[in-house]
């Protein structure tokens, strides 16, 4: 980092009420579909909001979710982009499509995503050659990164998909400092030119599309160097969220409102709890109100010591449709892994949700690791911890269960 420049905007990412910020991009989306978009003005008016009021946040709470696991089969029947184009398709600057697929527009906006902030949060500055291996063929996400790194002043290199020797070469040869791409990527980069005795040359890495386990992370920024930095963002909405110095958690990015639901219930969960990530978006181009991703997430309970006051999210959680409801709750996998994890002598687990007289009963086998006992009625209370629901958990002889068996099935 340069001495004096800020790795920040304060105005953008620390207001002072962070809640009235959100409030009044909710009050602007709202306005902006209503006047622009006929999909959403159809769900709005299922919740009542037929004009635009100062309702903020709350005010979206009767408003159905779009899902985006709905957008192809609404954009098949109505093209390109089901109703939810805000402007002519002739002011557009390009158009893009996504796995779905979905069409996606581009609007002519200097770094239209929003995507410099999450540039900035990373460390990269005006000057940095970086190379962005995102796809720039039919997909976004290489135009997506391209134009926040070049409002973030960087000098851009348009590497692309795969070429991993080409690639590597050439970004030792301009003497690239920034990556952008997937983590998976970056590290078949560095060990093609490690092995290949090309000088090193990238310090810092911003990541997408692709989770990032901490053994990987380990890996990228022990074994070669790279200072690795997150940001999550889809082709609809553009960036969501992204990790800044402190490296808890990803900040809210400015510009869109952020509301984690239970996909069972439909509410807003607490800090901690898993939900889905639901964004509203005032993008005149494409406005965007309870757009549901698909992805799961939780909000964080504290504030970070960066100095943002915006609200953040614990990471990446999993996607929606590998939950099933149960009793109208909503169970992840992974809070039957949290319950069941290290430390409770479990070596294998499977959850099956089952009915009987209309009513859902989950059942959680364990397996006892080799010479351990099992606490049957602590492993029901970690599993009601976690779950919010009553589980009957039975021990099963080791080898009961298959090797791949699922953590979680749907028998009903
Ligand atoms: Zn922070």
């Amino acid at each position: 980092m340069r001495p004096g420049k800020r790795l920040w905007d304060p105005a953008a990412e620390a207001p002072s009420d962070w809640g009235a910020v959100q409030d009044a991009l909710a009050d602007e989306a709202v306005r902006l579909a209503l006047e622009r978009s006929r999909e959403a003005w159809g769900r709005l008016r299922v919740a009542g909001v037929s004009h635009p009021e100062r309702r903020g946040v709350e005010g979206l709470r009767a408003v159905p979710v779009l899902e985006k696991d709905d957008l192809p089969e609404l954009q098949a029947a109505d093209p390109p982009f089901g109703g939810m184009l805000g402007v002519d398709i002739g002011v557009l600057r390009r158009i893009h499509q996504s796995p779905g697929p979905i069409s996606d527009p581009e609007g002519r906006k200097a770094d239209f995503w929003r995507m410099a902030p999450a540039v900035r949060a990373a460390g990269f500055r005006s000057g940095d050659v970086v190379l962005n291996t995102f796809s720039y063929h039919l997909t976004p996400g290489g135009h997506m990164m391209d134009a926040g790194l070049r409002e973030a002043g960087c000098v851009v290199v348009s590497g692309g998909v795969g070429n991993t020797a080409a690639q590597a070469a050439f970004a030792s040869q301009v003497g690239a400092t920034g990556y952008v791409g997937t983590p998976q990527f970056l590290l078949a980069l560095l060990e093609r030119g490690r092995e290949g005795g090309i000088p090193a040359t990238l310090r810092r890495a911003l990541v997408s599309g692709a989770p990032l386990p901490p053994a990987l992370r380990h890996r990228l920024e022990k074994g070669h160097g790279i200072n690795v930095f997150q940001v999550y963002g889809t082709a609809d909405v553009g960036a969501i969220a992204y990790e800044c110095e402190a490296k808890r958690g990803w900040h809210i990015a400015p510009g869109v409102v952020v509301e984690v639901l239970d996909p069972g219930t439909r509410e807003p969960t607490d800090p901690n709890s898993p939900g889905e990530v639901v964004v509203t978006s005032p993008n005149p181009v494409y406005p965007l109100v309870r757009f549901g991703t698909g992805d799961l997430s939780a909000f964080m309970p504290d504030a970070c010591s960066c100095g943002r006051t915006s609200a953040r999210l614990v990471g990446f959680l999993g996607r929606v449709g590998e939950g099933v409801k149960v009793r109208g709750m909503f169970v992840h996998p992974r809070q039957l892994a949290q319950a069941l994890g290290a430390g409770t002598g479990v070596a294998r687990y499977q959850g099956a949700v089952t009915a009987e007289d209309h009513r859902d009963i989950l059942t959680v086998s364990v397996e006892a690791r080799a010479g351990r006992g099992l606490d049957l009625d602590g492993l029901a209370e970690r599993l009601r911890e976690a779950t919010r629901l009553r589980v009957d958990v039975r021990a099963v002889e080791p080898g009961t269960l298959a090797e791949d068996a699922g953590p979680l099935v749907d028998l009903r």
